[in-house]
């Protein structure tokens, strides 16, 4: 059981599913080729593959390309099914700092045969994963700046303000779909930067106002 703190109050969450957003900054999705999507891209990472700051990721032995994304997390509070866009950020508990650890060479394998990308998403280790910021205490969650820095080298630095789906609208539309229920985590989409990193880097990611992980690389 992972559990994660809500900053000033007494609240902790047992974390539940993390539904994930891909191509969700168009300079990314151009940088992998991919087109700008309509409707949200969605895939979900287990509540296993969540790490805590300061802690390792793994790379598996069945990948030799793993590439870092830094995203901003939202924590849902409250059990949510089919919400509006006006009414959803009453669901919505705080923000985070995550890194959706991705097996670029697998995924891409897996794309080219049409097959579903989990193992290059969802394996142990792949989500670090911060404590979190209540929404009162954050003016404006799309008006953040997103950084990652590889052994102190500035990889990403983005700003929240590019997403193409913004939070209110992502937590509509994946209510709809599937129910999200308080400690479910949802991950917004990576700014332009990514890239690899290799057994013996270390990674820190940070958004200013929300917090900071540090993560080694083995
Ligand atoms: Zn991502």
């Amino acid at each position: 059981m992972t559990t994660r703190k809500l900053a000033s109050t007494d609240r902790e969450f047992t974390i539940g599913k993390i539904v994930c957003l891909a191509r969700n900054y168009a300079a990314h999705a151009r940088e992998l080729g991919n087109e700008t999507p309509a409707a949200p891209v969605l895939f979900m990472k287990p509540a296993s593959s969540v790490i805590a700051d300061g802690e390792v990721v793994r790379i598996p032995s069945y990948s030799q390309e793993c590439h870092y994304e830094v995203e901003l997390a939202v924590l849902i509070g409250k059990e949510c099914r089919g919400v509006s866009a006006e009414n959803a950020m009453e669901y919505v508990a705080g923000y985070g700092v995550a890194i959706d650890m991705t097996l670029r060479d697998v995924q891409n394998q897996l794309k080219a045969k049409g097959l579903p990308w989990e193992i290059a998403k969802g394996f142990d280790t792949s989500c670090p994963l911060s404590d979190f910021v209540p929404t009162d205490l954050i003016a404006d969650p799309h008006a953040l700046n997103l950084k990652l820095a590889v052994n102190g080298e500035s990889r990403q630095d983005g700003w929240s303000s590019d997403m193409i789906h913004r939070v209110p609208q992502i937590v509509a539309h994946i209510s709809a779909i599937f129910t999200l229920e308080p400690g479910d985590v949802i991950l917004t989409g990576t700014p332009a930067g990514v890239g690899q990193v290799r057994a013996g880097d270390v990674m820190t990611a940070e958004i200013a106002t929300i917090g900071s992980l540090t993560i080694p690389v083995v």
